[in-house]
């Protein structure tokens, strides 16, 4: 099957809405945190009496109405479910799309009208689209320095050459598997050495896909979820090893290839942050007092172990969008999207809090998300008007192969051919996810 035969994934409305007179869940960025062109905007927002969206509607409103005539059709608007600063409802409020990063992947295609497509979320995302959008479909992401904190620790400057050690240590023996959360350039390793990308929704599909094929796995970056998806599918876990800790290492570290011979899955040493903050005595805690638990498999293996189920952001979503009124159901996720969820699950009596909200045993207290958070309303109110006018900032176009400093917010650009390259390497990678997902099943236990 190839990527043009295939059923695309649609995005359902979340049914979530501003409720009146609550204030935005969002602080405010300060005022030299955006860039220039952005500056008017914000000075305006900052301004605002209040952030309720009585306040805010309007205004919003008046930025994004002319942008929506201007482009009608030709514009899609797309938010991820993790964004803060109720951004996703403003997204779905001006036609705007939510979706997890699988779904997000597919949208050009999934919208051949759409010319100008406006992201909502971290970089890594909108260039995912960008890799599968058509030559005449532009992506652009309201804030460029929206990084994900797990893509940073495995930036190809750190995976490239290590990646190529063991390329020579073990040839065509090893392939890579990329989660969605790495740089287009790591998906073009993926596409290089015969593998794919995976999402946490598909990575027992894509996992099982290349055992099958004998091939032994460079699993990137996320060790978490490369071990949970490898318990899941029955792999002996002494078989499944992690590299160091990536921040620990001097640039010249290479891995000793001999200690490696009798691994089946080599894990990139990266995480989550806002998903390494949970604990089995958390879940415990709330199993004991008759609550349900579900998980993002981004959590550690023994917090996958003890929760009653643990999935992708989708399907987290569904099975408290589904449980039974009268529910209780603690979630070990980002926390913007647990509070959206609570609110939502609300309207149908079920309960649900954040696992890692226990007074008295958590340390650390649910967190979401901050850099997906620093796209922001004055960040979309900006990203549109400035697109309408055709004075968006080149900065704000997002390319496959586009490098940010999240912290400068210097990027760096490949030239057109090696450009294409990448583009075609790492397409390659989420068309074997996209063929694996569509018509794959696992045949581990
Ligand atoms: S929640 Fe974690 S993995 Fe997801 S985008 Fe944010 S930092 Fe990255």
């Amino acid at each position: 099957m190839t990527g043009d035969d295939i059923q695309l994934d649609t995005v359902s409305s979340t049914g979530l809405t501003l409720q009146p007179r609550v204030p935005l869940c969002q602080g405010d960025l300060p005022l030299d945190w955006y860039d220039e062109a952005f500056r008017p905007y914000a000075e305006e927002y900052l301004a605002l009496p209040d952030r309720t969206p009585e306040t805010v509607l309007p205004w919003l409103t008046g930025w994004m109405e002319p942008a929506l005539d201007h482009f009608g059709d030709e514009l899609l608007l797309l938010a991820h479910f993790y964004m803060g600063g109720d951004i996703v409802k403003l997204v779905e409020r001006y036609g705007g799309a939510v979706a997890d990063s699988y779904a997000l992947a597919l949208q050009a295609r999934a919208n051949p009208q759409a010319r100008v497509i406006v992201e909502s979320a971290v970089h890594f995302m909108a260039e995912t689209i960008a890799i599968l959008a058509r030559d005449d479909q532009t992506v652009w992401i309201t804030n460029p320095k929206a990084g994900c904190t797990m893509e940073m620790m495995a930036k190809d400057w750190m995976v490239l050459p290590v990646a190529e050690h063991l390329v020579n240590h073990f040839g065509d023996d090893l392939t890579v598997i990329s989660y969605m959360n790495t740089s287009g350039r790591l998906k073009a390793l993926a596409g290089r050495t015969g593998g794919a990308v995976c999402t946490s929704s598909n990575a027992h599909l894509v996992v099982d896909w290349a055992r099958r094929q004998g091939r032994r796995i460079l699993f990137l970056p996320d060790h978490h979820l490369g071990r949970n998806t490898a318990w899941r599918l029955g792999v002996n876990l002494d078989r499944v090893v992690a590299l160091p800790d990536p921040r620990t290492l001097p640039t010249d570290w290479r891995p000793d290839t001999g200690a490696l011979d009798d691994a089946e899955i080599i894990l990139w040493g990266g995480f989550c942050g806002v998903h390494t903050v949970f604990t089995a005595e958390q879940v415990n805690w709330w199993k004991e007092r008759d609550w349900t638990v579900l998980v993002h498999p981004e959590s550690p293996l023994e917090v996958v172990q003890a929760a009653d189920g643990a999935g992708s952001t989708d399907y987290l979503w569904k099975a408290i969008m589904a449980a039974e009124p009268g529910s209780r159901i603690a979630v070990g996720t980002e926390g913007h999207f647990v509070r959206n969820a609570r609110e939502q699950a609300a309207c149908r009596n079920v309960q649900v809090e954040h696992l890692a909200d226990i007074p008295g045993l958590s340390g650390t207290a649910g967190c979401g998300c901050a850099t997906m958070s620093r796209n922001d309303p004055p960040h979309l109110a900006g990203m549109l008007d400035l697109l309408r006018q055709g004075q968006a900032p080149d900065l704000n176009r997002v390319e496959p192969g586009d490098v940010i400093d999240e912290h400068s917010g210097r990027r760096t650009r490949l030239a057109p051919a090696e450009r294409e390259t990448l583009k075609r390497e790492a397409a390659a990678a989420l068309e074997r996810m996209i063929t694996v997902t569509e018509s794959g099943q696992e045949t581990s236990t």
